[in-house]
């Protein structure tokens, strides 16, 4: 028997993910208001215990996910603080000292906004414009070196293009130079095996609700080395280890903890991946054909599970249209308002291509059915139209 399609079909997996129901369980019992509602800063009676109990098991979780010491992972409340605080945490404590960050203008807002705002305060940033097909140029990277350089900044994978940088490259630059390098791994984490015992990398940002846990909570990976440096950007109670005060919130730490427990299982990458790759070859082999669709960024570099398609001249109403039935993206849904990609902008593409552009990214919970469905929609729509007909 068939089976029936729910719509509109999510395909916005690189905005944000499903909660996985083991990770709402796993958090529901921290909600309520029997024995496990504590703060884990109270350390003299046995509610303060099992919070703290609940949120040690969590840090394993997640330092056991990225291969890092469990001390070494500072939660926040998500990537975008992780981001700010890798950043400006580093660039305060180098005040009057080293001036020079190196990141790109590929990078999510917070990344550049963060830089945009120290160059106010006095630090100079270079951002590299990335190759046409989004690839970073190490060559770039190597070029912009300055003396009082301190910090490169680049994300692991692109979050409206999918491409994946050569991070393990730009981190032996970095090594080499005795420059600190962070890494957005927003988009990373749940697509591949993050392993930071093979790569040189300081500082590390990712958000739970793009694998699956809950939003509101982030991590910073803060290599050892670095945490007498860091310069927080919020003080109070001291805590995570001073870096970033707050009471822990227990709930969102044990979903992310769950999030990270469940990718680690065994065979899931494998299994994931394999699935993710036949959708994403599924929906490339069935519409490349089309007359007015071209891809964006570098297919043969990217995460299988974010497309980025231009749709070339078809009528306006024909974004509006597929969007009722396809919940897709125009570039980012981090920008607040509907703006044209900045991302798609410095890749050197016109305007034309970046106002026809949409994100297609999918995960976890889609079927081979829902991405069957899309692609004789899209075919379909797309003849009804295109502006010529
Ligand atoms: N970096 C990247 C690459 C992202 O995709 C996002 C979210 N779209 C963020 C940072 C910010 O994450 P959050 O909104 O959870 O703070």
């Amino acid at each position: 028997m068939k089976k029936l399609i729910k719509l509109p079909i999510y395909f916005d997996y690189a905005s944000t993910t499903p909660i996985d129901p083991e990770v709402t369980q796993s958090m529901i019992q921290y909600l309520g208001n029997s024995e496990k509602f504590g703060n884990s800063s109270s350390r003299s009676h046995q509610f303060g215990w099992h919070a703290e109990e609940a949120i040690d098991i969590a840090r394993n979780q997640v330092a056991d996910l990225i291969h890092v010491n469990t001390n070494e992972i500072f939660f926040t409340s998500g990537a975008t603080e992780s981001n700010n605080l890798a950043i400006k945490g580093l660039a305060y404590s180098h005040n009057n000292k080293k001036k020079h960050i190196i990141t790109s203008s590929i990078e999510h807002k917070s990344v550049i906004n963060t830089c945009l705002f120290l160059e106010k305060k006095g630090f100079n940033v270079t951002y590299i414009k990335p190759l046409k097909n989004g690839l970073i140029d190490i060559k770039e990277i190597k070029k912009s070196i300055k003396e009082d350089t301190f910090l490169v900044s680049i994300m692991e994978v692109n979050n409206e293009i999918g491409v994946i940088q050569d991070i393990s490259a730009i981190g032996k630059i970095c090594k080499k130079n005795h420059i600190y390098f962070h890494v957005d791994a927003t988009q990373s984490i749940g697509k591949f095996t993050v392993d930071l015992r093979k790569k040189n990398i300081d500082l590390m940002s990712f958000s739970a609700h793009k694998f699956y846990g809950p939003k509101g909570v982030g991590v910073l990976y803060i290599r050892q080395n670095l945490h007498l440096i860091m310069e927080p950007l919020i003080h109070g109670g001291g805590q995570e280890k001073k870096i970033r005060s707050g009471t822990l919130a227990t709930h969102q730490i044990v979903g992310i903890g769950k999030a990270s427990e469940i990718i680690q299982k065994k065979k899931f990458f494998s299994e994931e991946k394999k699935r993710l790759k036949k959708f994403h070859d599924i929906l490339f082999n069935k519409i490349k054909n089309i007359k007015n669709i071209s891809f964006n960024g570098d297919l043969k570099l990217n995460v299988p599970s974010i497309i980025n398609i231009c749709f070339f001249d078809v009528k306006k109403t024909f974004f509006v249209e597929i969007l009722k039935t396809l919940s897709m993206s125009y570039g980012s849904a981090c920008n607040s308002s509907v703006k044209k990609s900045h991302v798609l902008k410095a890749m050197g593409l016109n305007e034309k291509i970046v106002n026809s552009s949409l994100r297609f990214s999918f995960g976890r919970f889609t079927t081979e059915e829902e991405i069957n469905y899309a692609t004789k929609f899209l075919k379909k729509n797309i003849v009804y139209f295109y502006k010529k007909n």
